[in-house]
């Protein structure tokens, strides 16, 4: 058994939420239709389209890298190009699914401070070249919250829509936070997805607290047209769906999803406010929605991994993602900050520590 209970290595390694987990066992009972005629997956696709107050399409698949690989290739065709910020997981994580499930749409990179991409990168890239040789551009694919903790506000979101309509392309938004980006910037999911001209949402289910199981949100409902026959090629129909959607019932009907990334956003700002305050840690972008990037002395990061705190170092020798959960608890925060400035206080600062895999510590 492992010491701790809690890490802060992803939201991806907390279990089930409460109200997530009620619903999967009501959903537990009897038989009912399968593939998406059960009554759990109409009340929860019911319950999004009265969280965004539109009448939108909602499918559920299985995880974030087949919603946005399957909702990107519904805006274009094979020989299309989509362009998302350089640290998009669309580009970095996905090992190259959205290429793959478009029959070769390619990527095109963006760049942009703070994980968010910047609205004047886009033209130049959209009109690069206009001849048949360049992957015609498509869509502009952006990370709510972003993949560096930041968040687009409104008008940054209609920034880059206002190029987006110029430029003819689509918008779609990788929502694997989308929770924690609407409890931070305290608004109506509105007013960031379709008032700003998000024509597709892949809603993250998993990071908010159920087990499985995304939800792809069609805005732009021409663009759901047969997406049910791309689901089913793929691999991401759910014979047993109400067990995709149920716990998504649990989540919206009375608005835990909100409150429970409400608490991880609130304690990671709790671990910014102490991190901050400490002198030989440097915060390195601004921390808006449910993760704190430090940068730290490579020996503390090896001291705190040897006392059994877990946490990603994949932004380079010394850069810690630390990411909080809808369970992650102020003692947590308090025992890592604790941890820390023991640490700083005791521990020899000439450790070695040589090549190190963050993923097998
Ligand atoms: C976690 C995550 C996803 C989805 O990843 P899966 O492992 O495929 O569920 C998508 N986008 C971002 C930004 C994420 O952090």
């Amino acid at each position: 058994m492992q010491k701790r209970p809690r890490h802060f290595a992803s939201d991806n390694y907390a279990g089930i939420c409460p109200e997530a987990w009620a619903s999967l066992e009501q959903a537990n009972q009897g038989h009912v239709p399968g593939y998406g005629d059960d009554p759990w997956t109409a009340k929860a696709a019911d319950l999004l389209r009265e969280t965004f107050e539109m009448e939108c399409e909602v499918f559920f698949v299985f995880n974030g890298t087949a919603a946005n690989s399957l909702s990107l290739a519904s805006t274009g065709q094979s020989y299309h190009s989509i362009l998302c910020h350089e640290t998009a997981h669309v580009e970095s994580d996905e090992c190259g699914a959205p290429e793959f499930f478009s029959n070769g749409m390619k990527v095109l990179l963006l760049k942009g401070e703070n994980g968010k991409i910047d609205p004047s990168g886009i033209e130049p890239v959209v009109k690069k070249r206009s001849d048949i040789h360049y992957p015609k551009p498509r869509a502009v694919s952006v990370t709510q919250a972003t993949e560096l903790g930041t968040v687009y506000s409104v008008p940054d979101l209609k920034d880059i829509w206002a190029k987006t309509k110029q430029l003819g392309l689509k918008l779609h938004m990788d929502g694997a936070r989308f929770a924690n980006a609407v409890a931070s910037l305290g608004c109506k999911p509105r007013e960031i997805t379709w008032e700003a001209g998000v024509d597709v949402l892949c809603f993250g289910g998993t990071k908010n607290g159920t087990a499985v199981g995304d939800a792809v949100v069609f805005f732009n409902r021409d663009l759901a047209e047969e997406f049910d026959y791309r689901c089913k090629q793929s691999g991401q129909l759910a014979s047993k769906m109400r067990y995709l959607s149920a716990p998504w019932v649990g989540m919206l009907k009375d608005g835990a999803w909100l409150r429970r990334a409400g608490h991880a956003n609130a304690m990671a700002r709790l671990l910014h406010d102490e991190l901050v305050q400490i002198e030989e840690i440097e915060i390195m972008f601004p921390s808006q929605a449910n993760a704190v990037f430090a940068r730290m002395p490579p020996w503390l990061v090896l001291a705190l991994r040897q006392a059994d705190w877990k946490f990603y170092t994949f932004i380079g020798q010394g850069g810690c993602r630390l990411m909080c959960a809808w369970d992650t608890t102020e003692d947590d925060v308090r025992q890592f900050i604790a941890d820390i400035k023991r640490f700083l206080l005791e521990a020899p600062r000439d450790v070695e520590i040589g090549n190190v895999d963050h993923r097998k510590l």
